[in-house]
């Protein structure tokens, strides 16, 4: 037995726990003792306030009641409004998952109900919303963890076994460096690696879509990076240039954890399976299949925002709100047990959006900050409210002629701000009721949004949560799952929005209704993200009227565009003044910021006005570049 289980053991009363096992960092002890189950007298937690370790008790798997017995008593025990829609029993864990559409009449006053659940049935309840908008998609990763409940309990067991053997090994640590394996003075291709005397940690590992051969991925050749070696990889967000390439990891045999937010894992996979599928159709060979998408959820650890976590005997991890997308986090990592503080912002915007609550900038300790650049450069200031403003006109104007908006889009972030503020125009009468076509999986993303709605802002979680006001539950919204679908949409006559991937117009639907629409004058594309330099999307918005591009069968096509063109980047970053208060108020001050995800020009100018202007150090690595942060 490890020792800091032994440890635990000696301060209880003996006797007592049957087995004890890791789920990763948190510990989880078993009983076959009915009555200590139900009333430990506060030995558990004088136990967590000791080891300042998560440690919860559960019923020994024996003590569970018959599963259809335990399925009509809880049933019985939870009010109907409650709404329960299933449950979902987890045997090796002693745990029954209880979906319902309102989670807080389940759990009662002070957890009353929860605690009737326990004393009836000896299983531990969990207590999850079921989103308003069904996906399959949602649904089939779940079924990916139920079906595989015995092989999750021993690699989280195992994870823990990495984080927790040697725990009483007293270590010395001199030295903390970092990789940059892509994404230094590029945006795309985010990948970093933080190497110790002890730990091997990946943060991201994604692709930059608007490349080709090599230069699509990080380099995982680089010498440092030893894949059987790798401890653990974290995520900020689930967009592809941070995600991209992880389920690779598993093909080439990764088996370790991957740590990011829950909304961040249903995301991420939902556009790597996207990915795949769009390479399919183009008749190119996917680098990885669903097999390893599958492979990285069952690995993956989810997380909340401020959830303290060990993941190495070195590093524990924090994840803050990004205010960039769902389930985008900064990344804290504490080192060497308070050796040194780093923060990773991942993609941020230091600003309240119609969806998400600004960054976070409070943090217990920072030393060394790690941030991105993309509209980092001094030319690089926006005015939101205009933009928002801006696009609305423009959908006004071409609404009024008749025409169709096309808005390119990321799958999550931008599509679902679009969607309330359209939606809140449409229902005030300030806008032309027209349908809103949500393409293919920008479907089941609205829906994961609907599922985690305590990672919006206070709006639009309790809009949600009051399902009668949920904006993203609007009868304009409509759904477009089939090529047939698309085609008939684009034949039809009158006004209409769509949202559609790809948003950098590489492959995927947005590329197909381009087409048909480019050249009708009265029709209108929405540029909403950024665009890449030679990039298809990066020349039509700097005016080119005729495009060429490699069509069906390789062969070339050319393209006039005749509908308008407009820019509304907003995109979830923030801009080169929201960065640099970022950083101003970044609570401690930090003592260096490492500047990257930038065009290099806007990098360099990123870092040399925060040097000048706060009396940092400030430095713009390069891909390859290795750093000594300690
Ligand atoms: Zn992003
Ligand atoms: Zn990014």
């Amino acid at each position: 037995m490890p020792d800091i289980l032994k440890e635990i053991l000696k301060v209880l009363p003996e006797g007592k726990i049957s087995d004890a096992a890791f789920e990763a960092a948190n510990i989880v002890l078993y009983t076959k003792d009915q009555n200590y189950f139900l009333d430990n007298q506060n030995t558990i937690r004088s136990a967590v306030q000791q080891f300042k370790k998560r440690i919860e008790l559960r019923p020994d798997p024996s003590l569970c009641l018959d599963r259809e017995k335990a399925e009509k008593e809880i049933k019985k025990i939870i009010p109907e409004e409650a709404g329960v829609q299933e449950l979902i029993f987890d045997p090796p864990r002693s745990q029954v998952i209880v979906h319902a559409d309102k989670p807080g009449v389940v759990i009662g006053k002070q957890g009353e109900i929860l605690r009737e659940i326990k004393s009836k049935t000896f299983w531990v309840p969990l207590i999850k919303r079921m989103p308003p908008i069904r996906s399959k998609l949602i649904e089939s990763i779940r079924s990916v963890l139920y079906e595989n409940a015995d092989y999750r309990k021993k690699f989280l067991d195992k994870t823990g076994h990495r984080i927790y053997d040697g725990w009483l090994r007293v270590k010395k640590h001199e030295w903390i460096r970092m990789s940059f394996l892509g994404a230094a003075r590029q945006v795309g291709r985010s990948c970093l690696l933080l190497q110790t005397p002890e730990s091997r940690i990946l943060i991201e590992c994604g692709i930059d879509p608007s490349e080709e051969g090599t230069e699509t991925y990080p380099y995982l050749d680089s010498p440092e990076f030893n894949i059987s070696e790798l401890d653990a990889v974290v995520v900020s967000h689930s967009h592809l240039d941070h995600s991209g390439l992880i389920p690779y990891l598993f093909k080439f045999g990764y088996r370790g954890p991957v740590y990011c937010t829950w909304p961040t894992r249903d995301i991420m996979a939902l556009l790597q399976l996207d990915m795949v599928k769009i390479q399919r159709t183009e008749g190119k060979e996917p680098i990885y299949t669903s097999e390893e998408v599958r492979q990285m959820v069952l690995h993956t650890v989810g997380l909340e925002y401020e959830e303290v976590t060990d993941i190495t005997p070195d590093v524990r991890l924090t994840l803050y709100n990004a205010g960039h997308m769902l389930g985008s986090a900064v990344v804290h990592l504490n080192i060497g047990n308070g050796l040194h503080n780093l923060v990773y912002t991942g993609d941020l915007k230091y600003a309240r959006t119609n969806l998400l609550e600004p960054a976070n900038t409070q943090f217990p300790r920072v030393e060394t900050v790690i941030t991105e650049s993309t509209y980092g450069g001094k030319e690089n200031v926006q005015a939101d409210m205009e933009a928002d403003e801006y696009m609305c006109k423009v959908i006004y104007d071409t609404f009024a002629r008749g025409g169709k908006v096309l808005m390119p889009v990321l799958g999550s972030g931008r599509a679902q701000e679009v969607m309330i503020i359209i939606e809140r125009l449409m229902r005030e009468g300030k806008m032309l009721k027209a349908p809103v076509y949500l393409d293919g999986m920008l479907w089941d993303i609205t829906a994961i949004h609907t599922a985690y709605p305590e990672y919006l802002n206070r709006n639009i979680q309790q809009q949600i949560i009051h399902t009668e006001d949920n904006p993203f539950l609007s009868d304009i919204f409509k759904r477009v799952g089939s090529q047939k679908e698309r085609k008939q949409l684009i034949l039809e006559e009158g006004p209409c929005l769509i949202l559609a991937t790809s948003g950098m117009l590489m492959g995927g639907p947005s590329v197909e209704y381009l087409k048909n629409l480019a050249e009708g004058s009265k029709h209108s594309l929405v540029f909403s993200c950024y665009q890449p330099p030679g990039s298809m999307g990066h020349r039509i918005r700097a005016g080119e009227k005729e495009i060429t591009f490699r069509g069906e069968n390789g062969r070339p096509e050319t393209l006039k565009i005749n509908m308008e063109v407009h820019k509304v980047e907003i995109s979830g970053h923030s801009d080169r003044r929201e960065l640099m208060n970022y950083i101003k108020r970044c609570n401690p001050q930090p003592r260096k910021v490492i500047v990257m995800h930038g065009e290099a020009s806007r990098c360099l100018d990123l870092a040399s006005s925060i040097h000048k202007q706060f009396r940092i150090e400030t430095v713009a690595p390069k891909n390859l570049e290795v750093i000594r942060i300690k």
